[in-house]
């Protein structure tokens, strides 16, 4: 692990910073809150015109000359403001799993583009059978002349409400075992036949179901080759551990909870924080958000060694993930009974940010991969303990 990249980031922050407060509009926060929808077409306008998408991308690929420290501090700073870019994570995932295993066309016809901030791609895998066992996908391609027709359900189809395509994972052949008979491909939107219906979560996200009713794709469309659809999907997912914001350690608002309980006083005229067990708690969650940071940073030094972080963003995301739960739990359990009011609600602590946290919290260990998942990776990649899971 090399700790200079603390002081990378940190050389870049001020500038992202200012970069932030010159460009970021504070009802953008209000409103991804108020819809569920993490992305903001006018913020992904200026990341896009800045050049902070394409930065580190080959300039024959649309790449831009911005220093690629500096965009990492911008969506590190994004987190913080609390605008997030879910539509850009997912897209970025798909354009580095293009770069990796696409033709040159496709290259050129998805990368450039999602640089210009002119395409975004949602993330197609979940079905309302098969989540954590995403190989167990039902929708089918099947051959159509020289293109797929493709049918079935996916579920929670994230920013596809904003979405140019849809990543999709498809059976092509139902005959081998699951994880040998899938392909992936770049559903358009505007493809006919193509439905989508709002989800909303119960930490406030809104997510969808997307419907493929004989949705013909031509060949270009597939990423990958025939029924190499599950090694390309891992391509993808281990660029979700790199994608940008991630690692972020804003996960917990540890800061705020300690200004709440600094700035609090009790009827006996003592702070909040005067009680032990309150610092202690508090404390203990510095620690984890420090933990979380180093964990993050490994993932990103891996990735600028060219390195591609699998394990590592699995441990990430568990530990980051499962410290939030704890803490808001803890932070609700600290403010009482006004912890559990609502952001609406008049006199709710920190206008009410610690409930709306605990409930998104709680999504945190199921996107992404359960916790109970991530826990059976790091037991057999990490620790070489067997399989536990059928492959059948
Ligand atoms: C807000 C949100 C956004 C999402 N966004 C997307 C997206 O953009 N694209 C997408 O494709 N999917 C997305 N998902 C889906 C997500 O990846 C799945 O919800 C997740 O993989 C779990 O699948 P499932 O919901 O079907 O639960 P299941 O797989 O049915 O799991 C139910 C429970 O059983 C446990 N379990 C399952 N199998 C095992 C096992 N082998 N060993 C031990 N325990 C097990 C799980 O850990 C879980 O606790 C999103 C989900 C949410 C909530």
């Amino acid at each position: 692990m090399d700790f200079r990249e603390f002081d990378e980031l940190a050389a870049h922050r001020t500038a992202a910073r200012a970069w932030i407060d010159a460009n970021v509009r504070r009802e953008w926060a209000e409103e991804q809150h108020r819809s569920g929808t993490h992305q903001t077409p006018e913020l992904h306008a200026c990341l896009a015109r800045d050049g902070i998408l394409g930065a580190g991308w080959p300039t024959e690929l649309g790449g831009s000359d911005v220093d690629p420290g500096f965009a990492r501090a911008i969506f590190e700073e994004l987190v913080r403001a609390e605008v997030l870019c879910e539509g850009w994570i997912t897209t970025v995932m798909v354009i580095n799993t293009i770069n990796h295993l696409g033709t040159e066309e496709q290259k050129r016809a998805y990368i450039p583009p999602a640089l210009r901030g002119e395409i975004l791609i949602a993330l197609g895998y979940s079905e309302p059978d098969s989540g954590s066992d995403a190989a167990a996908a039902k929708t089918a391609a099947t051959r159509d002349g020289d293109g797929w027709l493709i049918n079935g359900q996916k579920m929670f189809t994230s920013t596809a409400q904003l979405c140019s395509h849809v990543f999709v994972l498809a059976r092509t052949n139902p005959e081998v075992p699951k994880h040998k008979g899938l392909t992936m491909f770049l559903v358009p939107t505007s493809a006919d036949g193509y439905e989508l219906q709002p989800i909303h979560t119960l930490g406030g996200q809104r997510t969808n179901a997307t419907f493929y009713s004989d949705v013909r794709v031509p060949d270009s469309a597939q990423l990958g080759g025939v029924d190499e659809g599950w090694s390309v999907m891992h391509v993808a997912l281990v660029y979700e551990r790199a994608a940008p914001g991630t690692g972020a350690i804003e996960q917990t608002p540890t800061d705020a909870i300690a200004a709440w309980a600094r700035e609090t006083r009790r009827p006996d005229g003592r702070t909040v924080l005067d009680d032990p067990l309150v610092a202690e708690r508090i404390g203990r969650m510095a620690v984890d958000a420090e933990v979380a940071r180093v964990l993050s940073l490994r993932i990103r030094w891996l990735a600028e060694k060219g390195e591609m972080p699998g394990v590592e963003g699995s441990m990430w995301k568990m530990f980051a993930t499962e410290a939030a739960q704890r803490h808001y739990s803890d932070i609700l359990d600290i403010l009482g009974a006004e912890g559990v009011l609502t952001p609406d609600a008049e006199g709710a602590p920190v206008a009410g940010r610690f409930e709306h946290g605990l409930r998104t919290s709680v999504v945190g260990t199921i996107y992404g991969g359960t916790s109970e998942i991530i826990r059976e990776i790091i037991a057999e990649r990490r620790l070489g303990l067997p399989k536990s899971r059928s492959s059948k």
